[in-house]
Formats: structure tokens, C-alpha cells, sequence
């Protein structure tokens, strides 16, 4: 089709659904989301942990090659061609022994997972929540882009690339990773450590900012039998290049069957800040030797972290929910035409007068501290290291953009683990923010600099970060609040409610 009639085409649809979506904030506006408890343990009340592991693999039905299985993250339409190795959701089980219950973190090897399924498959998980008294659980991706299609970008276009059968069996193989970590539940301690890993990521966007750590989290079970890794690493699970047909979880697969044959551990693996983009770098000629390799290189990495910090027992968190504008009318044609499931949220909020409703939590676990990010964020939004005007698509100053979230979050130390309940996308930083004239979200950018913005085309918009931002501070003066009242009965404080009204809300009404 021609550009300009193309172009003429989407600014129709996005217009239709700013007029349809404002007239629906107006009427019925999507309801006001409550600012957060934060659920916290002020001290260990026992001296050790209980923590579980468990595993599934994730086998689709029938013979891969006969069925319409589509390989996600690269191009569409690449049919499956067979299984190298197959996916599996991992669990581990976390309880501090406070009474307050275990929590849960749950990572699949695919390439995302939006909030429509991930709430759906916690649905799944409600009479385990009763029976085990657990928290909660979490369900991060680990952005395999070597994985059947979870998410339905990468099929026979309009057609949906998402096979429900396969989801069914992704959902299956969740529940009983988690019931399996569970019931394998032993008591022990935690140690957290870190190794640089330098030299085997690359960065294809400027600025070359990356977390270069491996952080790993050890049990160490007092029964004296096998430990278990909890590990996070920033790069795409992408070596397998996009080429490739076959069914792999790519690199995370070969770094746990590597810890396993050394160490005897199991491991969960969970990706960082990946997006703007890092991925690991060509470690040999063939693909599947340099995603073998990456993996042995993180699993020389993991095994010999020496340094180590002993965790306390005791687990807080305060989970977000939140809207964030979707300007990006190309993933909200998407869903109304059903190739991915997610639910437009009508607030009069954004270009479009639309959002999505996702979350953030932030967890402590002893004196770690994580933060669940539902999408693929920019690691300078993390760490600092902001472009300058000269340097910056459009000569946008660095002021443009949020205060890096470990600066937020107080702590140098802040680990991150994205596509966590959620898949929103690339997390893009607003100073370099730039789109297609004509064709925004359809076609990539080049800025005045001659750079591509690829990944802006698979955002949600220009107010992603700073809204993330926002977000978090808000948790974080509640985490604050509460540390400072530490005395109360509940040990819990919520936040500072509508008042503020700038964090969760932000819905006219
Ligand atoms: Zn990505």
C-alpha cells in the first residue's frame, strides 16, 4: 500500500479512538485505582527461610511441525520447525516464616506475557493461594525470542500468532511449577552476590548503558541436599538468531543445565533491563554454539560469585497497579481485532484518551531490593547515564526525563527484573523519544542524527517512563512512611490516597 495512504489509514483509526475513547471517559470513566499497602515484615521473626523449586516444561500438543505454531520475538510468520529445547515455566517458593505466607515468582521461557493471561493464569492459582495461605505471586517472561508465540504479534498477520491450546498448556505448566515449589519447600538461608560479567553484551542504541552484573540469589537448604540459584542477568534471550525455526528458550536454558552438571542447583532465571537493546554478543560463528556458550559464560559467572551477603528473613512488598497512557494505536488496533489480548481502559488520559492498566511492585527481601517492571526498560531509566541534548534524537534535554529509578528507590543496589506480570513493551527514554512523521508506530523513525528508532514502534508511548517514574515514587514515600511508623499495629501503611491523586489515578472524573 502507499505510504501516504497508510499514513492516512492509521491517523483515521487513531483518531476514531481518541473520539470513541474520550466520549467513554466522559460517560463512564474507568474507576479510580487505590493507592497500595505496603505489606511489611519490621523484623525476622525466625532465623532461617522456607523456599521451594519447581519446574515445568511446557509441551504443546501434537506434533509442533503439523500444528500452527509461529517462533516469536524476530519476524512473522516463521512456522515452527521442531524443538531444540523446550520451554518451562520455573517457580520458587519464598517464605520468611513471619505468618504472613510465601510469595511466589514465576519465569517462562516466552517472549511475554500481557496482563490479561498472566491475571488469568493467577485465577488458576486461587485455591493454592487459599490452601498455602501464600501472598502472592508474580509471573515474569524471560523474553526467549526462540519461544511459541504467547503474545500473537508474530503469526500470519491479521491472523493472531497465539495458539489457545498452547496457552493452555503454558498455563498448566505454571500451576504446576508453583504447586511443585510448594511442596518441595525446605528450610534454609539466602545469600545474595554479585559478579560483573564484562565484555559479552552489546548495546545497539546509544547511550551504552547496561548492567553488566549477574546477581544471584543462593538457598542454601539446611538438609545439606542441592541448592538453588535465583538469577538475573540484562540481555535478550535472542543468540538464536533470527533465523532460526526451532523451539528454545535460548540462552537461560544452557546456563541452568550448566549450573545443574556443576553444582547439582536448579535455577531461575529472570531477565533485567533489556530494552534499548541489549542482547548478548556473537560468541562463536554458528548460533547455537553462541548461545551455548553465553549461557557457560553466565554459568562460570554464577558459580563463582565469592562475595556474599547473608539475607534476613523477612519479605515486604507493595504491588502498584496503575494506568499508563497508550498512544501507540497500532497495538490498540490489535487488540480490538483480537491478535493480542489486552483490555483498553477509556480515561481521557494520553493522545488517544486511552490506557492500559498494568503494575509495579517493589519487593525486599532482607536487605535485596527488587523492583517488577512489566516491560522492557531502557537501562539508563534505571541507572542513569541520560543522553545529552546535542547527542538526543531531536535535541530534547536530559531533563526531559524521569530520575533514574535506583535514584528513586534510594539504593545503588536496586536489581530489576522486567516483563514482570505484564509485557508493555520497550520502556522508552522520553529525551530520545522520537516517531515516524508519516507513519508513526508503523514504520521506524531516523532522527536528525541519522539514527533508526525501531523500538518506539513496539511502545506504548512517549509517557511510558516518566509515568513508571511517577509510580514508583509514590510507592516508595509510602515504603518510606510506613519504615517511619514502623510501631503500628499492622506494621502496614498505605499511601497518601487521592490527595495526591498524581500517582494512580489521574482519571478525570
Ligand atoms: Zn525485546
Amino acid at each position: 500500500m502507499d505510504v501516504n495512504l497508510m499514513g492516512k489509514l492509521a491517523k483515521g483509526i487513531a483518531t476514531m479512538i481518541t473520539v470513541h475513547a474520550g466520549r467513554k471517559a466522559a460517560a463512564h470513566p474507568a474507576p479510580k485505582i487505590a493507592p497500595a499497602c505496603f505489606d511489611m515484615a519490621p523484623q525476622a521473626v525466625s532465623p532461617f527461610f522456607t523456599v521451594g523449586y519447581g519446574q515445568a516444561e511446557i509441551v504443546p500438543d501434537g506434533d509442533v511441525t503439523r500444528q500452527k505454531y509461529w517462533i516469536a520475538g524476530y519476524r512473522i510468520n516463521n512456522r515452527c520447525e521442531g524443538i531444540l529445547d523446550l520451554m518451562a515455566a520455573h517457580a520458587i517458593w519464598l517464605d520468611d516464616r513471619s505468618g504472613k505466607g510465601g510469595i511466589v515468582l514465576v519465569s517462562v521461557d516466552c517472549v511475554g506475557l500481557l496482563r490479561k493471561d498472566v491475571e488469568q493464569i493467577k485465577a488458576g492459582l486461587s485455591g493454592f493461594m487459599q490452601r498455602t495461605g501464600c501472598r502472592c505471586v508474580h509471573i515474569m517472561s524471560t523474553h526467549t525470542h526462540a519461544g511459541i508465540d504467547t503474545m500473537g504479534m508474530w503469526g500470519p498477520l491479521p491472523k493472531t500468532g497465539r495458539n489457545p491450546s498452547f496457552m493452555k498448556r503454558l498455563a498448566e505448566s505454571v500451576w504446576s511449577s508453583v504447586e511443585q515449589a510448594y511442596q518441595t519447600r525446605r528450610e534454609g538461608e539466602l545469600y545474595w552476590g554479585k559478579k560483573a560479567v564484562p565484555g559479552v553484551q552489546k548495546d545497539s542504541r546509544l547511550p551504552e548503558v547496561f548492567c553488566d552484573e549477574l546477581t544471584r540469589v543462593r538457598f542454601v537448604p539446611r538438609d545439606g541436599g542441592h541448592e538453588i540459584y535465583l538469577l538475573n542477568f540484562a540481555a535478550h534471550p535472542e543468540s538464536m538468531g533470527s533465523q532460526n525455526s526451532l523451539v528454545s528458550a535460548d540462552f537461560p536454558y544452557h546456563l541452568a543445565r550448566e549450573i545443574k552438571a556443576r553444582t547439582g542447583a536448579d535455577t531461575i532465571y529472570f531477565s533485567g533491563a533489556i530494552g534499548g537493546l541489549i542482547a548478548m554478543k556473537p560468541l562463536a560463528e554458528d548460533n547455537l554454539t553462541s548461545t551455548r556458550i553465553a549461557g557457560e559464560k553466565l554459568a562460570d559467572a554464577a558459580c563463582s560469585i565469592e562475595r556474599e551477603i547473608r539475607l534476613e528473613p523477612r519479605i515486604s512488598q507493595i504491588r502498584q497497579e496503575f494506568y499508563v497512557d497508550a498512544d501507540n494505536y497500532v497495538l490498540l488496533a490489535a487488540a480490538k481485532v483480537g491478535i493480542i489480548q489486552a483490555d483498553a481502559c477509556a480515561t481521557g488520559q494520553g493522545a488517544l484518551n486511552v490506557s492500559l492498566k498494568t503494575e509495579l511492585t517493589y519487593l525486599e527481601i532482607g536487605s535485596l531490593k527488587i523492583l517488577l517492571i512489566p516491560g522492557e526498560i531502557y537501562p539508563e531509566l534505571v541507572y542513569g547515564g541520560y543522553l545529552s541534548a546535542k547527542e538526543s534524537a531531536e535535541g530534547a534535554p536530559a531533563s526531559r526525563n524521569p530520575a533514574p529509578l535506583r535514584e528513586i528507590a534510594g539504593d545503588a543496589e536496586l536489581v530489576v527484573f522486567g516483563l514482570a506480570n505484564d509485557e508493555i513493551g520497550y520502556i522508552v527514554t522520553p529525551n530520545d523519544f522520537c516517531l515516524n512523521e508519516k507513519m508513526p508506530y508503523l514504520d521506524k523513525a531516523t532522527d536528525r542524527l541519522g539514527r533508526r528508532h525501531y523500538e518506539e514502534t513496539n511502545s506504548l508511548g512517549p509517557n511510558t517512563a516518566t509515568r513508571i517514574a511517577q509510580v514508583f515514587a509514590h510507592m516508595m514515600e509510602t515504603v518510606r512512611s510506613a519504615k517511619s511508623r514502623v510501631a503500628a499495629p499492622e506494621g502496614a501503611a498505605c499511601g497518601a490516597g487521592e490527595a495526591d491523586g498524581s500517582a494512580m489515578g489521574r482519571i478525570k472524573s
